[in-house]
């Protein structure tokens, strides 16, 4: 049976419990940064290369600081994150904002920080220039509509909010120009947690061609394309990993044909990845509470929908390891749930696990991104902490949980005794 491994034994999580409770996340600082390593050694090809990590998938200073030191950027799309940003000291062209539906005081704290801002549609270009004035580097969206198929996460692409159109891109880069702006981008992102490698191969294909259209009808030549992120990571045991270094390969191949083959280089590659960077290597850390028997079998854990919602929102596979029990024979079916009000709130339905135990220690995989970030406080529950396996073995914690006290921080009371009812 295909399995996933831990990079704790059992002695060690129960250390690590005995001093922080459960439920908790915890990230395996190693893991991550080999796979920075391989990541950027997989397109040192190409000059200028650039991962700025979706920090909406973990915004976490100290993971931010970690892949900040392999050479990544931030891609941001609020003005918190901006202030992660600019609180891990960065600035100018290692952040790139890329959002929608923009509001102008996020642009404007991207312009103050240098940031590479890019645009989600041509009507924003003016509304730039009149709230907060054209920086000099400017970078566009682009939607491919019908030339790609889109997939589950995302939808298609004719159908999504993001992005402009082809004719609206080439247009935004001549008025751009036309206004002075010195250097530009192109963007595009189309998939969400995709594991076909040559998605991406044909992603960077699309942009291509349209790089040199718009050098051949708007007379710009675009100096850096970011490829976006979405690439997915393998959630089941049995699936692949997406081949990094097949993918730039595909890639570097079509960069000699239609980039440097049309006079079209330099151009710089950049993705955004977030999942791809931390998913595999954070883990939800929790105990199992009770086990109750009715119409179906349920192990209910100490955690809930609040520090993981994927499983619950898109009915996500994310694989579970019974700590201690791992070689136990798997012939036990549980639906293994939080305690929100909310039936949703499963971490899996029908899974086959070895006989399981009040007290038992379950550790969720692939919790490493958009898990602890997705987090919300319905129910009165609050969001759990954030611990960091150094490489030395040490475990810090790099973000406490919640306390009552802060679930109740924007409510005042005191106007509560004068309040008429
Ligand atoms: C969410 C998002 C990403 C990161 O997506 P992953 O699936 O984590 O790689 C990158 N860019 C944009 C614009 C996004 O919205």
């Amino acid at each position: 049976m295909a399995t996933k491994s831990i990079p704790f034994s059992k002695e060690e999580i129960e250390k690590i419990i005995e001093k922080f409770p459960t439920p908790f996340h915890i990230y395996d600082e190693k893991a991550i940064r080999e796979n920075a390593r391989r990541f950027k050694k997989a397109f040192e090809w190409n000059e200028g290369f650039k991962e700025y990590f979706a920090i909406k998938a973990t915004p976490n200073p100290y993971l931010m600081k970690i892949l900040r030191e392999e050479g990544f950027g931030i891609d941001c799309s609020s003005e918190a994150e901006l202030e992660l940003a600019k609180k891990v000291g960065m600035s100018g062209e290692e952040i790139m904002l890329t959002s929608n539906d923009t509001p102008a005081s996020e642009f404007s704290a991207a312009k103050d920080l240098g940031a590479i801002i890019n645009l989600d549609d041509i009507s924003h270009i003016e509304y730039l220039e009149k709230n907060v004035g054209l920086p000099e580097t400017i970078c566009m969206r682009y939607n491919p509509g019908n030339l790609k198929k889109g997939n589950l996460i995302i939808g298609r692409p004719e159908e999504a909010k993001y992005g402009f159109t082809r004719d609206q891109i080439i247009e935004g880069y001549r008025i751009l120009k036309n206004k002075g702006v010195k250097k530009f981008g192109i963007h595009t992102m189309v998939a969400s947690n995709e594991l076909d490698p040559d998605y991406f191969i044909e992603t960077a294909e699309i942009l291509f061609s349209l790089i040199a259209e718009v050098h051949e009808k708007a007379g710009v030549k675009i100096s850096f394309a970011n490829l976006g992120g979405g690439v997915g990571i393998p959630y089941k045991p049995e699936e692949k990993a997406v081949d990094l270094e097949y993918v730039s390969a595909g890639i570097q191949k079509l960069y000699k044909q239609k980039i440097a083959g049309n006079g079209l280089a330099p151009l710089k590659l950049f993705f955004e990845l977030g999942r791809a960077i931390t998913g595999p290597y954070g883990y939800l850390v929790a105990k199992v509470l009770h086990i109750k028997k009715t119409y179906k079998q349920f192990a209910g854990l100490d955690a809930s929908m609040v520090n993981l919602m994927r499983p619950g929102m898109y009915g996500a596979y994310h694989h579970i390891t019974v700590v201690g029990k791992e070689s136990e024979p798997h012939n036990q079916k549980y639906d293994v749930t939080g305690s929100l009000c909310e039936n949703n709130d499963k971490f899996a339905i029908d899974r086959m696990l070895p006989e399981v135990e009040p007290g038992d220690i379950v550790v969720i995989h692939d919790a490493g991104a958009h898990g602890h970030a997705m987090g919300f406080n319905y129910n009165g529950k609050l969001k759990s902490a954030e611990l960091l396996l150094r490489e030395n073995g040490e475990v810090v914690q790099i973000r406490r949980a919640e306390t009552i006290e802060d679930y109740f921080a924007t409510l005042d009371f005191s106007g509560l005794k004068d309040f008429e009812v």
